[in-house]
């Protein structure tokens, strides 16, 4: 079975944008208790990578390792284990809740950001980034961003996402990485 409700979130945004294909490179940001990174391996992800605050059970097929994304060396340290670029990078990442909704959602898009700025260094061209993010308004210069750098960005609200939570995801595809211009 899976290990959480969240599962069917991806289950859901993968049925519906094909996100995940065989032999895909993936980074999972936020993993425990390790749902998604169980729906990747099923779905054919070759190689995951995922980091979480909180000590995850071994999902067979991935690797996740304790710790908090924004450590400085994360992002080196989650690169050397994936060994190279990343097709797909998902953030299910959210931050403890204070019940102020503008504090939470400036938090989440701080930790959105973070994840989006690590995508751009690992992501192969052509790749995706999934993420976490809460309804709230600040976000577009985030989106603006996104849009600069991946070829197609919605957004989605899974059903398995409850009704009354603002949370819904980000879902950037194609990305095209800097060039140079010559
Ligand atoms: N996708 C997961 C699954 O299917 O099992 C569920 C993820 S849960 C909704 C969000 C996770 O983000 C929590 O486990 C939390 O510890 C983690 N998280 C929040 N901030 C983090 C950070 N700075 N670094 C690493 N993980 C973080």
């Amino acid at each position: 079975g899976w290990r959480s409700r969240a599962a069917f979130k991806l289950i859901e945004l993968d049925d519906k944008f094909g996100l995940i294909r065989p032999g895909m490179r993936v980074v999972d940001l936020g993993a425990a208790p390790g749902g998604w990174a169980q729906v990747l391996v099923k779905r054919g992800a070759a190689k995951v990578v995922g980091v979480d605050l909180l000590p995850v059970d071994p999902v067979p097929g991935a690797e996740i390792i304790q710790g908090d994304f924004t450590d400085p060396d994360m992002g080196n340290t989650l690169t050397a284990m994936l060994g190279g670029k990343a097709d797909l990078v998902v953030s299910d990442m959210a931050p403890n809740t204070t019940g102020h909704g503008p504090t939470d959602h400036i938090r989440i898009i701080g930790l959105t950001e973070e994840a989006l700025h690590f995508a751009f260094e690992i992501l192969a061209e052509g790749g995706g980034f999934v993420a976490k993010v809460f309804q709230g308004g600040s976000e577009k210069a985030m989106l603006d961003t996104l849009k600069q750098a991946f070829s197609l960005v919605r957004h989605a609200k899974p059903p398995a996402s409850r009704k009354d939570s603002s949370e819904l995801y980000v879902v950037a595809t194609g990305f095209r990485p800097k060039r140079l211009p010559v």
